[in-house]
């Protein structure tokens, strides 16, 4: 696996947006979500992209003061092979799905985080991670997709599995301002095969059309939009509002999961 050193801002250029993007966000465009205000997740806010659109990045509160703040444009040349990274420990529990729902942003599907059976460890992880939700960022524009860039490329979508330390802390509140608090996985998403269990996330969105609207999901197993394969980068990241805590641990996976073009 391979460890991430040093990190700048993501300057993402335009790309060409996928069909599913468009789908999706079509699916999503009557919905009174807007993506030119920032996710409503702690860790995971275009907020580089953003500056200019909201008042709380005005000011001097707006400037990050840490050396580790997220999202940054992952560099091959600046990753290490790290040979004490082992695979990273996935077992997520299908039945502590709970519900999706509608942020206002974004949707995001929700698990019961009140027992330790459904979560990673291992990888650059010394405890055991609760999942708690997981959610994606695509574009509404071209130039808006993945949060991460490769080498300055930008995934049409990205997935993030947001997950909290329950060894140290009691609660998902406690950690995200906690040291070693948070451990998100992200996953690019690319144009490819059919994926079933994206069909079903997407077949619910229309129930969820207003803010705070939640629909049942049914047991739903998160691992099956990983990528087969297991390669990830990790880097010691933050939050991306304030108080842009540098409580996460991010680990990336370097394979994008395919979603097929036909997909709504
Ligand atoms: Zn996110």
């Amino acid at each position: 696996m391979l460890r991430l050193l040093g990190s700048g801002r993501s300057h993402p250029k335009s790309s060409g947006l996928s069909v599913l993007v468009k789908q999706m966000w079509g699916t999503l465009r009557s919905h009174p979500l807007r993506l030119e205000r920032w996710c409503s997740q702690g860790p995971c806010v275009q907020r580089k992209r953003n500056d200019a659109l909201h008042a709380f990045w005005k000011g001097p509160a707006s400037v990050p003061g840490g050396a580790r703040q997220s999202p940054i444009n992952i560099r091959w040349k600046d990753s290490v092979y790290d040979p004490r990274l082992k695979p990273l420990r996935v077992s997520y529990d299908s039945a502590a799905c709970l519900y999706v729902w509608n942020t206002g942003y974004l949707f995001q599907v929700e698990f019961d985080d009140s027992a330790e059976g459904s979560g990673i460890s291992g990888g650059p992880l010394e405890n055991h991670y609760r999942l708690k939700q997981f959610h994606f960022h695509w574009g509404a524009v071209n130039e808006w997709g993945s949060e991460h860039t490769v080498d300055d490329h930008v995934y049409p979508a990205e997935l993030h599995l947001v997950h909290w330390n329950a060894v140290k802390y009691q609660n998902y509140t406690e950690a995200v301002m906690g040291e070693d608090g948070l451990a998100v996985v992200g996953v690019f998403l690319k144009l490819g095969a059919h994926h079933e269990a994206l069909q079903k996330l997407v077949a619910v969105l229309p129930d969820i059309k207003h803010k705070d609207a939640r629909a049942a999901l049914g047991p739903f197993q998160p691992s099956c939009l990983l990528p087969a394969c297991q390669d990830y980068w990790t880097y010691p990241g933050s939050l991306t509002t304030p108080p842009l805590s540098e409580s996460v641990t991010w680990i990336i996976h370097k394979k994008p999961t395919e979603v097929a073009q036909d997909q709504h």
